[in-house]
């Protein structure tokens, strides 16, 4: 298992920042002259400098995006209102109809949505929006100031190779022992966050769609990485007719919107977004629920919280704690523990070596992650279930080899990776594929495609692992509701999702490499099925 102390740690000054082959001081002014003139094109919209790519050598490997149809990004973006809308529809049927998807339906169908959400919706609330600030504010400065290795990333479809500071463990442990510190004092209610819950939902909402609205509005005026940038329709480097600019852009704002347009936006050298998003605010919070509620919550609403203050509501209210729900905890305990150990390692996974900052990032992580990847821990506070000890001993065990799987093969790619491929995988010197590719500056790079171990038995392993271990959360509670599945659901369609967009992207990057890579490793996901 790697862990922080096991990266190769580089100074600052080792990391190499873009060096393209052959650049000369010459080339890097033409660079950023030509930036700049596509901002101006931008502010403008004049047609006659968007018609001229400001970056002819761009490549295609990355994001997949350039010039699709104004109704096709409209339809892909469509996540944009259809998320927020069902994490506070779930978010009402915990309080309000027993947890039960099907008795929310009727009353919508009875009552209609906007007024129930009206009802029962989560409010701002002053101290929901203070704490939440001080939440964030805290989190960030921790990522700003605690020292850590730093590592680096892939390297980028327009050649540069970022450095990353990974102190994510040292933020998890002072936050937890903060957190138990200020309420060991008496300074902080160790219920706060249930009985506040409808307030840092509103709040954590509000934080999502600013980020979103920030993280677009950067990539125009101060985009850290301009080359890195992927437009879907309007201002794409490549000629169209003045026709097509309504529909461009009408296509390609929500898009761009949703899926990002920066790939590593910054605002300072290591101060990077996406891992900061992705890894602080939602994940830390996760685990810092299981700081037990003592004080009684005084609303259903305010109940519904994560893990071990379900745990506490669930003793309070039922006067037991039933096994399922401490099982759940463990495994969800288990998965964000592991990313903090393992840091580094998310450094080669696609949320940060390919995909672009948007609203899928920046909300998914700051709300959808802490309000939809708890239901089953919620649900269980509020309405416990007794499946037999039998039952719960097989779901459990098949939890920790999903665990199993899905570390033993994200942790073979991150060995084979950063030691060139001088490693051994099961006990034999790992079979791999040297793949070449090309970044936008023209540099010719070489890549590692692990063939044997987990990775010869399917191109996707890593997600069968995650499968396993979030239908096992799922299905300890014990029951058939919707809701309680909705995880597992989630997870295979956008681990399918991803395994089609990752192969397209291996396909465009590494061309004949990729296709001997799939004759060698036929199989995506599971061998004999897909
Ligand atoms: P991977 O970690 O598998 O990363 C895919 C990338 O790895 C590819 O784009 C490619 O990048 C490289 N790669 C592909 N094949 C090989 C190979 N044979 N040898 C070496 N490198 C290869 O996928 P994800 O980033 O999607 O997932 C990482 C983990 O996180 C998984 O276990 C997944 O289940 C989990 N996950 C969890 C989510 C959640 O919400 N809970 C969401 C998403 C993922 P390159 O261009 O560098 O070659």
């Amino acid at each position: 298992m790697a862990s922080p102390s096991q990266t190769h740690t580089l100074s600052l000054t080792q990391i190499t920042d873009k060096k393209p082959s052959g650049a000369s001081c010459e080339n890097v002014e033409v660079k950023s002259i030509n930036a700049q003139l596509l901002m101006v094109a931008q502010a403008s919209l004049k047609l006659s400098l968007l018609a001229d790519s400001p970056f002819p050598g761009k490549i295609t490997w990355g994001r997949s995006s350039l010039r699709r149809s104004w109704l096709r990004s409209l339809f892909s973006a469509s996540p944009v209102w259809l998320a927020p809308l069902t994490a506070l529809s779930f978010f009402v049927t915990l309080s309000q109809y027993d947890g039960s998807l099907s008795k929310f339906v009727a009353a919508i169908s009875q009552e209609g949505f906007l007024p129930i959400l009206n009802a029962y919706g989560p409010r701002f609330t002053l101290k929901g929006t203070l704490a939440y600030t001080c939440w964030i504010a805290l989190q960030a400065t921790l990522f700003k100031c605690l020292p850590g290795p730093i590592n680096t990333g892939q390297r980028t479809p327009a050649g540069h190779l970022l450095a990353y500071r990974t102190n994510g463990l040292w933020a998890w442990v002072i936050t937890h022992v903060l957190y138990v510190a200020l309420c060991w004092f008496g300074i902080l209610d160790p219920g706060f966050v249930p009985r506040n819950w409808g307030g840092l939902v509103a709040a954590m909402n509000l934080a999502g769609f600013l980020l979103s609205a920030f993280a677009y509005a950067k990539a125009y005026v101060m985009p850290t990485h301009p080359d890195d940038r992927n437009f879907s329709g309007t201002f794409a480097p490549l000629p169209f007719s003045r026709l097509s600019l309504i529909t461009d852009i009408l296509g390609s704002a929500p898009f761009d919107f949703y899926m990002g347009i920066e790939l590593n936006p910054r605002i300072s050298e290591l101060f990077d977004f996406k891992l900061f998003t992705n890894g602080r605010p939602g994940l830390i919070a996760w685990t810092l629920m299981f700081v037990p509620s003592i004080s009684p919550p005084d609303t259903m609403l305010t109940l519904a919280c994560r893990d071990i203050s379900n745990i506490a509501y669930q003793y309070q209210i039922h006067h037991r704690v039933a096994p399922s729900i401490v099982l759940v905890t463990i495994l969800h305990f288990l998965y964000v523990l592991d990313f903090f150990v393992n840091e580094a390692w998310y450094l080669r996974t696609i949320d940060i070596a390919h995909d672009h900052f948007g609203f899928y990032l920046a909300w998914g992580c700051f709300t959808w992650v802490p309000t939809m990847y708890t239901l089953q821990a919620q649900y269980l506070g509020l309405y416990p279930t007794s499946p037999s000890t039998a039952y719960l001993a097989v779901v459990f065990g098949i939890g920790l080899a999903g665990y199993a799987l899905f570390r033993s093969v994200n942790d073979q790619k991150d060995r084979v990776r950063r030691s060139g491929g001088k490693c051994s995988i099961w006990g034999k010197p790992a079979e791999y594929i040297t793949a070449a590719y090309k970044t936008s500056d023209g540099a010719q790079h070489e890549s590692i495609l692990l063939c044997s171990g987990w990775w010869g038995w399917s191109r996707h392993a890593n997600y069968v692992g995650d499968l396993l271990l979030s239908t096992a959360m799922c299905a300890l509670v014990g029951t058939t509701e919707p809701l309680v599945w909705f995880y597992a659901v989630f997870m295979a369609v956008l681990l399918v999702h991803r395994c089609i967009r990752d192969e397209e992207r291996g396909s465009a990057k590494y061309g004949a490499s990729w296709e001997k890579y799939c004759r060698q490793v036929p199989w995506r996901l599971v061998p004999g099925i897909w």
